[in-house]
C-alpha cells in the first residue's frame, strides 16, 4: 500500500485500551491511516514518582504490544514536550487531526488548550471525543442550574442521566498504522508486571472477580469493608489508567441487579463526582475547598522535627496502630491501599498527628498506582472535613475501634505486620497491652489517641464558625 496522503493521530494520555474507545473510534472513523502517539514528558515522570512511572512504562508497553499484535508498528512513545510533539509528528505524516479523550483536571485542561493552539497553528484540529468517565465533569446541573455541592443529590441525577453504552469494537486489524519518525525505544518492565498492566488482564481480573461465588461483585455491599477478606474490585488501577473504561464496567454491573452490583455502581459514581469536583474547583488540589479549614493549626513536618519524626513514622508503618501500620505497609509493599484503611490511615494522620492532609495526599500520590489528583486530593479532604460533602471533622476514628470492627481476626494486620502474625488474638490490636510489651521489633504507639483526639477537637473549635 502507498504512502497516504492524509493521517490521524490518536494521543493517548491515559486511556490504554483498544475496546470501549470513542475517542480511537474518531481516530479511525474516516478510513485514514493511524498513527497511535504518547508524548513521554520527562518533567512529568519525574514529578510521577517511582511506583506511577513504572506503572505508565508497563502501561506503554503493553499497548504496544497490542498494536503490535494488530499488525501495526505498535505505539510511538516519543520523549519532549507535547507542545511542541504534537504538531511535530502530525506534520510529519500529513495529520488533518488529532483525536483525544478530554482531560479534565486542572493540569490537563491547560495543556490540551496550548496543544489545541499548537496544532492549530499548522492546520491540525485537536478532536477531544469521550472522557475518562461515565458521566463527564461539567455535564448535570441542580434545579438551579449550579454544579452539585453534596453526592446524594448528583448521584441522583447521575442515575437519572444514565451512562452511555460501551463505545462498539474497532478491529484493529483494519487499520493502517504508522509510526513516528522519532520514536523513542521504551524503558524495558519486567514483562509480568507488562502483562499485568494490560486491558487484556484487566478485564480478565475484573470478570474473574464478577463470577466469583464469593466476595465477588454480589457481595459487595456486605463484604467491602473487610480488607482481611479481598472483597472489592480492585478497578481502581485499570480505571485510572484507562485499560477498562467506566461505561464498560457499569454496562456489566446493569447484566448483574445485585445489591452488590447496585453498590458499586454508586461507588463508580463517587469517582465521577470528584472529578466533577475538581473540575469546578481546581483550587482544591491544594486548598479546602471549605475556607475556614486554611486556619486549621496543624504540626508542620517541615519546621517541627516531632512532626517530621511522625511524618515519617506513618510513611514506613511504625506509628504503633497494627491496623495503621498495616495499611501503610501494605501501600510500600504493593502500590495500593484498601480503601476502609485509606480512611483509617488519612484520619490517623489528620486527627492524631495533627499534620495537614496536604503532607499525607502527597505520599499517597508517591506510593499508590492509582494514584489519580481528582479521587485523592478530594478523598483526603473528605478526610479533614474541609471537602464538599465531607465527613464532619469531629468524627474521630479510633484506630484499635476500626481494626476490632473491620479486621476481628487480624487475617489482614498479620499478612502485613509480620513483627505481630504470633501475638495472641486478645492482643493483637493493643499489642503494647500483652504481657511483655509489644514484641521485639514492633514499636511502642507513637501517641495516645484519647489524648490526640480531645487535641484534635480543640483545634478544630479555633476555626468553627471562622
Ligand atoms: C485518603 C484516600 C485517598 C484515595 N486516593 C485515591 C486515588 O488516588 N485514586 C483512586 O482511584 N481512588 C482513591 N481513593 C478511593 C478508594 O480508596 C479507591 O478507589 C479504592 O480503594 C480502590 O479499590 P477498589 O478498586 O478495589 O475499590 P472498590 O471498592 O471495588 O470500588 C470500585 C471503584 O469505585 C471507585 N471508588 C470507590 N471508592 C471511592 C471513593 N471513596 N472515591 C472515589 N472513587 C471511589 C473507584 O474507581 C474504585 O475502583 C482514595 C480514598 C481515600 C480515603
Amino acid at each position: 500500500m502507498g504512502s497516504p496522503s492524509t493521517a490521524t493521530l490518536w494521543w493517548v494520555r491515559r486511556d490504554f485500551r483498544l475496546a470501549d474507545n470513542p475517542a480511537l473510534q474518531a481516530a479511525i472513523a474516516g478510513g485514514e491511516a493511524v498513527l497511535p502517539l504518547f508524548v513521554l514528558n520527562p518533567a512529568m515522570l519525574r514529578k510521577a514518582g517511582p511506583v506511577r512511572s513504572e506503572w505508565l512504562m508497563a502501561s506503554l508497553a503493553a499497548l504496544d504490544a497490542d498494536l503490535a499484535a494488530s499488525g501495526g508498528p505498535g505505539l510511538s512513545v516519543v520523549q519532549g514536550r507535547p507542545t511542541e510533539v504534537v504538531p511535530r509528528v502530525a506534520q510529519q505524516v500529513s495529520a488533518s487531526s488529532v483525536h483525544i479523550s478530554a482531560d479534565f483536571a486542572p493540569y490537563g485542561r491547560s495543556r490540551d488548550a496550548a496543544v489545541s493552539t499548537a496544532v492549530g497553528a499548522v492546520g491540525v484540529e485537536l478532536v477531544a471525543t469521550g472522557s475518562p468517565y461515565g458521566v463527564a465533569p461539567g455535564t448535570l446541573k441542580n434545579k438551579s442550574g449550579s454544579a452539585f455541592q453534596v453526592f446524594t443529590p448528583y448521584w441522583r441525577a447521575w442515575s437519572d442521566h444514565g451512562v452511555n453504552a460501551p463505545a462498539a469494537a474497532v478491529d484493529p486489524f483494519t487499520v493502517q498504522w504508522l509510526a513516528a519518525a522519532d520514536r523513542a525505544t521504551p524503558e524495558a518492565v519486567e514483562p509480568e508486571l507488562v502483562e499485568r498492566a494490560g486491558e487484556q488482564a484487566a478485564t480478565r481480573r475484573w470478570h474473574q472477580w464478577l463470577d466469583r461465588d464469593r466476595a465477588g461483585v454480589d457481595d459487595y455491599v456486605d463484604l467491602h469493608n473487610l480488607p482481611g477478606v479481598d472483597a472489592t474490585s480492585r478497578l481502581s488501577i485499570p480505571l485510572k489508567w484507562g485499560q477498562l473504561h467506566p461505561r464498560t464496567v457499569l454496562a456489566d454491573l446493569a447484566k448483574h441487579q445485585s445489591k452488590g452490583a447496585a453498590g458499586l455502581a454508586r461507588e463508580i459514581a463517587w469517582r465521577d463526582f470528584f472529578a466533577e469536583v475538581l473540575f469546578y474547583r481546581p483550587d482544591a488540589i491544594t486548598k479546602p475547598i471549605r475556607p475556614e479549614f486554611a486556619a486549621m493549626p496543624t504540626d508542620d513536618p517541615g519546621s517541627d522535627p516531632q512532626a517530621a519524626q511522625r511524618l515519617q513514622a506513618w510513611q514506613q508503618g511504625r506509628t504503633g496502630f497494627p491496623l495503621v501500620d498495616a495499611g501503610m505497609r501494605q501501600m510500600l509493599a504493593d502500590g495500593w491501599m484498601h480503601n476502609r484503611i485509606r480512611l483509617v490511615t488519612a484520619s490517623f494522620l489528620i486527627k492524631d498527628l495533627h499534620i495537614g492532609w496536604e503532607h499525607g495526599a502527597d505520599w499517597f500520590m508517591n506510593c499508590l498506582r492509582d494514584g489519580d489528583i481528582p479521587q485523592n486530593q478530594l478523598n483526603w479532604q473528605w478526610v479533614a472535613g474541609c471537602g464538599t460533602d465531607a465527613a464532619p471533622f469531629f468524627r474521630v476514628f479510633n484506630p484499635t475501634g476500626q481494626a476490632t470492627k473491620f479486621d476481628p481476626d487480624g487475617d489482614y494486620i498479620r499478612r502485613y505486620v509480620p513483627e505481630l502474625a504470633d501475638v495472641a488474638p486478645q492482643y493483637l490490636h493493643e499489642p503494647w497491652t500483652a504481657p511483655g510489651g509489644a514484641p521485639a521489633g514492633y514499636p511502642e504507639p507513637i501517641v495516645d489517641h484519647a489524648t490526640e483526639r480531645k487535641e484534635a477537637l480543640r483545634r478544630y473549635e479555633l476555626i468553627k464558625g471562622g
